[in-house]
């Protein structure tokens, strides 16, 4: 059965060979630009002078410097740069980390009660917002089509995400050859989490949403067969083309229509990138495959059919579980990405901290609201083990 659902996402997408030169005709004539960007990637593979050729005819503004896994420290600079220059619109330069910033930023220049931490992160208090755009380097987090962000405070190593309606760019210009230059880190971590984004809305229990399901499959499998190839050749067009649209559709709402969603992997995930500073995919990759065996009677189902459907493997029901499992952290370990927490230096004291954290919060996650703060720590006991 398909739930109820109402669907609506604004995003115009710009796909393609030499886009990055569209963008003029996207943001409106008169407008003052501020563009944001990275630690500077965007300088050694020619993105920074195609844009500012795009823009020539713009009064712009310039403010770099956002980190991976973006902080309100940082990016409350770029707020005050904003409200001095009266700024218009903001073009997000770069990979989420870059363009989640400018979802923040672009929600708290208008903002005027102070305290954007409490009020716009955790209280998700967003009344208004500077239109934003937005040229993607890095395809993984589905940003570029979706209305939220992910913002860091480094005070107090915690991480939260946000949405608003207001905080879908007005556009997204998606050229896949400007992947060309990404780190191999990069490309692994991209695959891994436009995969987890899809496993958070597909590996969830009850089942029967047919056009859901199968289009979750296909983005799967499509993820599988391009990661690796993206590693091995980074510059074949083919390959990036589809694993920069995979990863866009991994989450910008469509997979999600009608049916529940986990999400318990990116909650844990985050705390564990708050805490431990571990990349975001890469921490997914330490939770996913341990919630899948903790969760491995309620998603039964949805198991089974996973292996059979994404993984074309065959056996007794008992069988296709415990294949669903191997094949997921087989994937990861593919990439490059290990799937133990322990790796990463993660310990009971972490967990701990974690578990009072969410109990403190007074936070369930999980399709059934069972990932209760216990079962937290059983699942990343078992990561550690
Ligand atoms: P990222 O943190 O934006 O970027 C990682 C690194 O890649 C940076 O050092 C960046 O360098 C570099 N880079 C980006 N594009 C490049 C290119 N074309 N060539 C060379 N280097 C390049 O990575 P991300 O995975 O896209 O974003 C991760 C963040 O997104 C996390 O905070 C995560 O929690 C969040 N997230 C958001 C959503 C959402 O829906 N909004 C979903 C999942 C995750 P520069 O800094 O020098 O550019
Ligand atoms: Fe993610």
């Amino acid at each position: 059965m398909i739930n109820n659902f109402t669907y609506y996402n604004p995003v115009k997408v710009i796909f393609g060979k030499e886009t990055i030169a569209l963008i003029a005709k996207n943001i409106p004539t008169d407008a003052k630009v501020m563009i944001t960007y990275g630690g500077g990637s965007i300088f050694k593979n020619g993105v920074y002078d195609q844009v500012k050729v795009a823009l020539t005819s713009f009064e712009v503004v310039e403010f770099g410097g956002i980190e991976p896994n973006p902080t309100y420290e940082t990016l409350m600079k770029a707020v005050e740069l904003g409200r001095i220059e009266k700024i218009d619109f903001i073009l997000s330069v770069g990979g989420g980390s870059v363009l989640d910033g400018t979802k923040f930023i672009s929600a708290a220049i208008p903002f005027s009660e102070g305290n954007e931490w409490e009020n716009i992160v955790k209280a998700k208090r967003i009344k208004a917002a500077i239109p934003l755009g937005a040229v993607l380097t890095l395809p993984a987090t589905g940003s570029e089509m979706n209305s939220g962000a992910v913002i860091s405070k480094a005070e107090t190593k915690e991480k939260f995400a946000m949405s608003s309606p207001l905080l879908f760019p007005k556009f997204s210009v998606l050229d896949p050859e400007t992947t060309f230059s990404l780190p191999k880190k990069q490309i692994a971590n991209g695959a891994a989490d436009a995969f987890t984004h899809v496993m958070e809305q597909y590996m969830t229990y009850p089942i029967g949403a047919m056009i859901q399901d199968q289009f979750a499959e296909s983005v799967l499998r499509t993820l599988i067969s391009v990661g690796p190839k993206a590693l091995e050749n980074q510059t074949d067009y083919d390959t990036m083309s589809n694993l920069m649209w995979a990863a866009t559709v991994a989450l910008n709402g469509w997979i999600s229509l009608g049916v529940p969603s986990d999400w318990a992997t990116h909650q844990i995930g985050h705390e564990l990138t708050a805490l431990h500073g571990v990349d975001h995919a890469r921490t997914l990759a330490v939770v996913l495959p341990h919630l899948m065996r903790y969760k491995k009677e309620n998603k039964r189902g949805k198991l089974i059919q996973y292996a059979k459907n994404v993984w074309n493997e065959t056996g007794t029901d008992d069988d296709l579980v415990e294949k669903a499992i191997t094949n997921t952290i087989n994937f990861y370990e593919s990439l490059g990405i290990p799937t133990k927490g322990s790796v990463y230096g993660i310990n009971l004291d972490t967990i701990k901290e974690i578990k009072t954290r969410f109990t403190e919060r007074g936070v369930v996650y999980g399709e059934n609201k069972d990932i209760t703060p216990e079962a937290v720590e059983d699942i990343l006991n078992m990561s550690i083990a």
